[in-house]
């Protein structure tokens, strides 16, 4: 399908124009219709898959140097470490350490991502070799909140370490829920965020009766956005366990 405008809202966007955004989102066909599990466990007709982006090196590129001159206009001291999920955010954090260490030392840390017990859900630990130690400067980089708890496993992850929060930059966040919490965490921490795209896209809990697409037999992609493709291990989570 292609992007429904009047079904999101572009972020205040520093580099990139809106029309390349949209145009980037569209033809990657990051924007899919079916009856999907999103990564909280609730059922959605929409479902936006990062990969498709992130694992085209041009695409994803263009999002990084716009959140390179954001971080660059709004963040003036030095960044120790960009922390992510390992999901497709991971590499928008490598793509943003990459440059950033042509003028400081950042370091990458990543959060695992738990696909057995809590599907999709991001976790409140570092995994291995990953260090962020008292006192550091971090910026979380995320792809897609789907209801803001991966944020929220993230911030706590700055604040057990007591480490500094410097900002939070994220693609995209599809629920009110999420954009609430983003901007909450921002202004807890006195800290700026900086989001490209918002879908205004509904989700519901998963079963007959309260999803119409349950209701319907319609066959049921899980989880979503190929992250089916990628093992528990090299999202981390074997390897915090082990
Ligand atoms: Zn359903």
């Amino acid at each position: 399908m292609s992007l429904k405008r009047e079904e999101c809202e572009v972020g205040s966007l520093v580099e990139l124009a809106k029309e390349e955004l949209l145009k980037i989102i569209e033809e990657s066909g990051a924007v899919n219709d079916g009856h999907y599990k999103l990564v909280s466990g609730n059922h959605s007709n929409r479902f936006f898959d990062i990969n498709r982006i992130a694992n085209n090196p041009k695409l994803i590129g263009r999002l990084s140097t716009e959140f390179i001159f954001w971080t660059r206009k709004n963040i003036d001291i030095n960044i120790d470490v960009v922390l992510s999920p390992v999901t497709g955010g991971r590499i928008l954090a490598f793509d943003l350490v990459r440059e950033f260490n042509g003028s400081m030392e950042t370091r990458l840390a990543h959060a695992p991502v738990d696909f057995e017990t809590k599907p999709g859900c991001v976790l409140p630990e570092l995994t291995p070799p990953s260090r962020i130690y008292e006192g550091e400067n971090v910026l979380i980089v995320t792809d897609l909140s789907s209801t803001g708890s991966g944020l929220r496993s993230l911030e706590t992850i700055v604040n057990d370490k007591k480490a500094n929060l410097l900002g939070i930059v994220a693609v995209a966040t599809r629920s009110p829920e999420a954009q609430n919490t983003l901007m909450e965490i921002a202004q807890k921490n006195n800290v700026k965020s900086h989001w490209l795209i918002h879908f205004n896209w509904k989700h519901w809990p998963p079963g007959k009766g309260s999803c119409y697409l349950c209701d319907q037999n319609i066959p049921l992609v899980e989880p979503a956005g190929g992250l089916s493709n990628f093992s528990p291990i090299i999202f981390g989570l074997k390897t915090s366990a082990a």
